[in-house]
């Protein structure tokens, strides 16, 4: 095999939502495969090797706090840094907690905002809906994501990080192959383009020729 296919995929991914959703409780599922209860509210950083589909891909995944920060400016500015730098997104809200599903919303328009995505593209983004185990406290249905999902033009998981490895493995293979898709479809368009260059320079030498 040729090209991207072959080269390891280096990949960023940001983890985001409000407090208390369980971005660090899905973060550390995934690493490590184990629930351990209580994180603490730490900012990490890991590199993580994994294979997608038969593909090696390093990760570096940035499990962001909620910065609540009194300056509006400066937090403002925190987001646009971490949207700057990733290139997948996981946006987390729990079922339990209407607030925080609200806010995926405020999320997705920061990302669009801040982010040039062409228009054809699909924006590597997954939201996920977690605390799944916790369905007799509910207050936000699963079509409520899955429609917010569809609307955005996003992914859509529910999934308990506390009671389901599986469910959250999937979230993140569904993004690794989803900024594998938009890279082959950037790379692509980068053709094209490359194509419609040289033909316009082929008929603008043509033009001068027959002048
Ligand atoms: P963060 O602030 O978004 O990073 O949230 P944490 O990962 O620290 O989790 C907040 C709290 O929710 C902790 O007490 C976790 O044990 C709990 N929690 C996280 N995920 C789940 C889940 O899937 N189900 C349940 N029942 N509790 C969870
Ligand atoms: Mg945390």
């Amino acid at each position: 095999m040729t090209g991207i296919y072959a080269q390891r995929m280096n990949a960023n991914v940001v983890v985001l939502g409000t407090d208390n959703v369980g971005k660090s409780a899905l973060t550390v599922r995934f690493l490590t495969r184990r629930f351990i209860g209580e994180y603490g509210d730490i900012e990490s950083l890991y590199s993580h090797n994994v294979v997608v589909d038969g593909r090696e891909q390093t990760l570096n995944i940035w499990d962001a706090p909620y910065s609540q920060s009194q300056d509006l400016f400066s937090e403002s500015l925190m987001c646009e840094k971490r949207v700057q730098w990733a290139d997948g997104f996981v946006l987390v809200y729990s079922i339990c907690d209407r607030a925080s599903f609200n806010a995926i919303t405020r999320l997705i328009q920061t990302i669009k905002t801040s982010k040039d995505f062409l228009s054809f593209e699909k924006m590597p983004i997954v939201i996920v809906g977690n605390k799944r185990d916790l369905h007799h406290r509910r207050t936000v249905l699963s079509e409520e994501g899955r429609l917010l999902a569809l609307s955005a033009d996003c992914l859509f998981y529910e999934v308990s990080a506390a009671e389901n490895y599986h469910s959250v493995l999937m979230v993140f293979h569904g993004l690794v192959n989803h900024i594998r898709e938009s890279r082959v479809s950037v790379k692509r368009l980068a053709g094209i383009k490359g194509i419609v260059k040289s033909m316009s320079a082929v008929f603008a030498r043509r033009r001068t020729d027959s002048l």
